[in-house]
């Protein structure tokens, strides 16, 4: 695969897959994108139902990276990243719940960030002369702790998370900051912003980048976003096999959206050959992707913070990605046209995530969403009302309820059980440094360690 950087329109200079994975992010501040992404054979979307999930993610990948990973070795490799269920429940005939949050931090990021520390590891061993690595990650609160499981104890590497003191839920800042071994957890006086634009700033930082080796495990990392590809696949061929996706109607996805990753793990899989006809880019109050698809400004701004506290991001990192998906021909105008033909955007208050959290549950046998699922429900409901036509509708549910627990029993009225990893993660002391938000403080932690 060969890679581009957004900010390099065209393309003189490619890259490496594996290249990319250890830069992470181009030296002209860019995000690296596939130069081309193959189709897959009709046969495999015909039959896909007679696969398993590591089979499908198999298939996808082979057909992304088989040209620097063999064949057999990536098979191994995706078979022991995707080592945990991704089922679909189905609440009616039109709406169905991808459930993402069965990996060992409850999250949908486990996907992407132990298909990333495997790939690196595997590309490592294959480069004796690297130097240890440090991973650097800001996380808003459900990354970090994917990124350090996914990375516990991987030789060679270093993991530093760094997290907004106090924005974080107590059971997240429990899970980041107990991992210990090679994970090392950073408390910044600051927003998820500052912390985001100090990891951007250690990446830029060419002398840093000379004494200290950095890859970045946040989803501007392409080894993220291709994973993230996998399970809309899977969606597919569980429908298909449960006979509950009906082929007259078209096949849609509701993504609650923070920095945009998830969706675009969505958008491969469209050009993949995945008969995607819409996705709906469901946010919190932080809307700037909404507000763009309503009316072709992009104004980055200051998060603000919500109960679905993931997507939290003032200043989506993937947003460049979601554009070069779209190509670069063409005027502005032309370019929001054709994104609008495959997506729309909603954004939903605190209020409206509380009372769809309590609708799901009395509406359909007591299912419960965490409040990002449920922003990507309301997500569906809308845009299921405004159609006339019916649709075969998948709410991708980003996080398991237990991990934000507060809002989900005042929401329900009840208690709901605590899942055995996180009891481990509460009983343990927090371990973390505090530093202030700026990157001097940051440049200078990386320096001395
Ligand atoms: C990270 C996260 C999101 C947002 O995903 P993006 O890829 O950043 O858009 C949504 N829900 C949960 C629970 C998350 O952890």
């Amino acid at each position: 695969m060969q890679l581009y950087s957004t900010n390099d329109t065209d393309r003189s200079q490619t890259v490496s897959f594996q290249e990319a994975v250890f830069q992470s992010l181009p030296a002209d501040n860019g995000l690296y994108m596939p130069v081309f992404i193959p189709s897959l054979d009709e046969s495999f979307l015909d039959e896909i139902e007679k696969l398993t999930f590591p089979e499908i993610a198999f298939q996808v990948a082979t057909t992304l990276l088989a040209d620097e990973i063999p064949a057999l070795r990536l098979r191994d490799l995706v078979e022991d990243a995707i080592d945990f269920p991704a089922p679909v429940a189905t609440l009616d005939d039109e709406i169905h719940v991808l459930e993402l949050f069965h990996g060992p931090t409850l999250a949908f990021k486990d996907f992407g960030a132990r298909f990333m520390a495997r790939t690196m590891s595997w590309f490592l061993q294959q480069s004796p002369q690297e130097k240890e690595r440090t991973i650097l990650v800001a996380t808003s609160g459900d990354t970090g702790s994917a990124v350090a499981q996914g990375f516990l104890n991987v030789p060679g590497i270093n993991v530093v998370l760094l997290y907004p003191s106090g924005k974080v839920s107590e059971i997240q800042e429990k899970q980041l900051t107990t991992v210990g071994n090679n994970v090392s957890a950073l408390e910044v006086s600051g927003t998820f912003d500052d912390c985001q634009r100090m990891v951007k700033e250690a990446f830029l930082d060419q002398e840093l980048r000379k004494q200290v080796s950095l890859s970045s495990a946040n989803s501007i990392n392409i080894s993220r976003l291709i994973p993230q590809s996998f399970y809309y696949f899977n969606a597919y061929a569980q429908l298909k096999r449960d006979l509950a996706f009906n082929p007259d109607w078209p096949l849609v996805f509701s993504v609650p959206s923070g920095n945009f990753g998830n969706l675009c793990g969505g958008l491969i899989a469209q050009q993949m050959g995945l008969p995607v006809d819409h996705i709906i880019a469901a946010t919190n109050a932080n809307d700037v992707v909404p507000e763009y698809l309503e009316t072709g400004k992009f104004t980055p701004r200051p998060s603000v913070q919500t109960v679905s506290n993931a997507m939290d991001v003032g200043n989506p990192s993937n947003f460049a990605r979601l554009l070069a998906f779209y190509g670069y021909a063409g005027s502005d105008e032309e370019l929001l046209n054709s994104i609008q033909e495959d997506i729309s955007g909603n954004r939903y208050s605190d209020e409206n995530t509380k009372q769809a959290i309590m609708e799901v549950y009395e509406d359909y046998y007591g299912y419960i969403m965490c409040p990002h699922t449920a922003v990507g429900y309301l997500g569906l409901k809308d845009y299921l009302d405004k159609q006339p036509a019916r649709v075969n509708g998948v709410i991708l549910a980003t996080a398991h309820p237990a991990k934000f627990k507060d809002t989900v029993e005042k929401a329900i009225g009840e208690a709901i059980p605590m899942p055995e990893p996180l009891k481990e993660a509460i009983n343990q002391p927090k371990k973390a440094e505090s530093i202030s938000p700026d990157y001097e403080s940051l440049k200078s932690y990386l320096l001395d360690r």
